[in-house]
């Protein structure tokens, strides 16, 4: 290495004047250290001739030498550029120590940027004696200094001191205003932070310091509620700051290190951007905890009335709803008695629409002053609870009369106060319809009763009189019965001495009759026999009906009875040519009965049936019903038959179909009516089936034991 004090060579011959001047002005109008260096190097570069050259600085708030402005140096060689101010060795520290510019003919000693062998460094000095403050180094084709560096130093040197001297009055005085205006925000009683983007605080005052950082003794719990805050802290800037360069708004949830408690905060954030500090974010936080409780006050009652409204309004919808359902007028008066209220059958009286003529307006003014004097009678009533009444109202469309009870109530406010007169009107035509249709009913009710005891009396009277009559002829009846057993009896006497007479002549007990004379003695005899059984018939029927026929009970076989019957009509039989069987049914058990009158009926029944059947055949038949404990005894024939109409007929007495003088068969018309009542006697009954031409089958039932009586 060679170095040298350099000699100066005098001011080089043609430098315009007016190019000094200019970077004079240059330099007196700037403020920028940086740009005053690259300018005065252009100018070096420019009017000096100089390849290279670079401006470093000496600043004592610095630990190395700053490289502020370079000309023909490679940015890599401008990188590497690194003196630290400890380095008292340092040949270029040496050379900036000494008074005078210094020549160095050897550069790679000094890890100069400047990459020629040769150069001067010229020390930065504003007074002679004065301290350092930086270096200009310029490449040099030999050790002469050009006097225009010289001067370029002396000018540089003098504006460095100038800007540095006055940047630390500046940073004095920015100290000074920083004290101004943290004594400022930390006035302000809202948290105030200056974060960057991503919530790392970089200035916070008291007020956000308390939320946002714990002191070295603080608890574990500080500890976490500000680790929390700083999380939520960041998220809200997140969200909104980040994402807006304007201001943001926004609710924050916060947590009270010392208490706990939540607190809520609104966070105004916005962005801001310096020079030095890049992109930062203010954001003041204002506590919002209690007007949170106020807004939550005022809309939960702000609810409440809303909830009462929705209450009062659907008590008022129901009110409607009941007085609107009722179907009697009903009204709601205030003091004054204007209607404030009434339903719709209300309406009718009180309101008719304009275009319904005079009359219909004239009688509902007349009702609404019959109310108001009614209403105005209530309230003079102080102290009674109901009041009722009648209104003369007439019906606004027809002016027929309406006959109205009102019942009236007065409503009363907590005060006492009466606010309201409830009012509400029946109708009492249809009650007064009623009562006369009442009156009416009673008279004819009591009209009714009148009549029914009168038809009640003479029914009664027609009953004695029947009663009386009942008892007449039963007397009558007895007494006919009686007269007709006595007349039978007296009739047999003489009827038998006939019999008996006939008979002794006929077998010639009186001498020898010849034979006209036996042919009307024949005659006498059956004509005697059958007045006789007419006789022995009808006292039969009055014996029976005097309830003197006598039942001799004895047990026996139906088939023997119906054999001894048929063999006591076997000449008949013969004489009639007809065939006569009998059929029986199944087993048929001993019977007990009265012998006598079941042979008398089963007799009847089958001479009945040889008489009316000129040809075919008779059956007898024979049954026994186990469910009914009952034997049956048929006879049927294939004879004339009996209309339909007869066959009841049949049975009364002296009854028979052809009862014409020229009818060809005997009988009186007794058998069958005898038959039936010993058949009832017996508890039997007679059944007849018969048609017109096809026969007839008369049935016997009889009980197989006789019925208790
Ligand atoms: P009668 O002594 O006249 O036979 P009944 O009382 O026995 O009296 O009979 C009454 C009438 O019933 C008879 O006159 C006859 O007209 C009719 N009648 C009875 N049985 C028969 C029969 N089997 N077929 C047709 N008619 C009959």
């Amino acid at each position: 290495m060679h170095r040298s004090v350099a000699r100066v060579v005098p001011l080089t011959p043609g430098v315009e004047l007016e190019s000094k001047l200019a970077l004079s002005e240059f330099l007196l109008a700037s403020t920028d250290l940086e740009a005053s260096s690259r300018q005065s190097l252009d100018w070096l570069v420019a009017n000096a001739n100089i390849r290279q050259a670079l401006v470093a600085l000496n600043e004592p708030s610095h630990p190395n030498l700053l490289l502020i402005a370079a000309h023909g140096v490679s940015a890599n060689a401008a990188a590497d550029f690194n003196v630290t101010r400890d380095e008292t060795e340092h040949p270029l520290l040496q050379a900036m120590a000494r008074p005078e510019p210094t020549f160095f003919d050897h550069a790679s000693s000094i890890r100069s940027p400047i990459d020629t062998q040769l150069y001067h460094v010229v020390p930065l000095r504003a007074d002679p004696g004065g301290a350092c403050q930086g270096a200009l180094v310029v490449s040099s084709s030999g050790p002469e200094l050009p006097a225009d560096v010289l001067w370029v130093a002396r000018v540089l040197a003098k504006q460095v001191d100038r800007l540095i001297s006055r940047q630390t009055l500046a940073e004095t005085r920015f100290g000074e205003e920083r004290m101004l205006l943290y004594s400022i925000i930390n006035a302000v009683t809202d948290p105030i932070l200056l974060t960057d983007t991503e919530g790392k605080l970089i200035i916070a005052n008291t007020h956000a310091e308390k939320l946002f950082a714990a002191p070295e003794d603080a608890s574990e719990g500080w500890r976490r509620a500000v680790a929390l805050n700083n999380m939520l802290f960041s998220a809200a800037l997140s969200t909104s700051a980040v994402t807006q360069t304007d201001l943001a708004r926004r609710e924050l949830l916060l947590v009270d290190p010392l208490e706990g408690s939540d607190l809520l905060f609104e966070l105004l954030s916005s962005r801001a951007k310096d020079e030095r500090q890049g992109t930062y974010v203010v954001s003041i936080l204002r506590n919002i905890t209690d007007l949170a409780h106020a807004r939550e006050e005022i809309e939960e009652s702000y609810r409440t009335l809303r909830v009462a409204q929705a209450e009062v309004r659907d008590e008022r919808h129901r009110l409607d709803l009941i007085i609107d359902s009722v179907v009697d007028p009903i009204l709601v008066t205030d003091q004054e008695g204007d209607i404030v209220l009434m339903n719709e059958p209300a309406e009718r009286l009180f309101n008719v629409p304009a275009s319904s003529g005079e009359a219909p307006q004239r009688r509902v003014r007349a009702n609404g002053a019959n109310l108001t004097s009614f209403v105005s009678n209530v309230l003079t009533r102080t102290g009674e609870q109901r009041y009722r009444g009648e209104i003369p109202f007439s019906d606004p469309q027809t002016g027929r009369l309406l006959p109205v009870e009102a019942v009236a109530g007065t409503i009363l406010s907590e005060q006492g106060e009466l606010v309201w007169v409830v009012t509400i009107l029946h109708d009492l035509t249809e009650a007064i319809e009623k009562g006369r249709l009442y009156e009416q009913l009673k008279f004819a009710s009591a009209e009714l009763e009148r009549k029914v005891q009168e038809a009640t009396a003479e029914l009664a009277q027609q009953n004695e009189l029947l009663r009386r009559q009942h008892i007449a002829l039963e007397q009558a009846s007895a007494l006919k019965s009686q007269f007709l057993a006595n007349m039978s009896h007296e009739f047999r006497t003489p009827l038998n001495a006939i019999l008996g007479y006939t008979h002794m002549l006929l077998h010639g007990v009186t001498g020898t009759v010849t034979d006209p004379q036996r042919k009307s003695l024949s005659r006498i005899d059956s004509n005697s026999r059958h007045l006789l059984a007419l006789i022995n018939d009808i006292l039969d029927i009055t014996r029976i009906e005097a309830g003197r026929m006598p039942l001799n009970l004895s047990s026996f076989q139906i088939p023997d009875l119906v054999h001894e019957v048929m063999s006591e009509l076997e000449p008949i039989i013969r004489r009639s040519n007809l065939t006569v069987t009998t059929r029986m049914k199944g087993k048929l058990p001993i019977v007990k009965s009265d012998r006598q009158k079941v042979k008398q009926i089963v007799l009847n029944f089958l001479s009945n049936a040889l008489k009316f059947t000129p040809q075919g055949s008779v059956t007898i038949g024979m049954s026994y019903d186990k469910s009914e404990r009952c034997v049956a005894i048929l006879v049927r024939d294939t004879g004339l038959g009996i209309p339909l109409e007869a066959q009841s007929k049949v049975f009364e007495d002296f009854r028979q179909i052809d009862s014409s003088p020229a009818r060809g068969y005997g009988g009186a018309g007794l058998g069958l009516s005898i038959c039936r009542r010993l058949a009832q006697m017996l508890g039997g009954t007679i059944k007849l089936v018969s048609a017109v031409g096809a026969g007839s089958t008369f049935t016997l039932k009889l009980p197989a034991r006789p019925p208790r009586r």
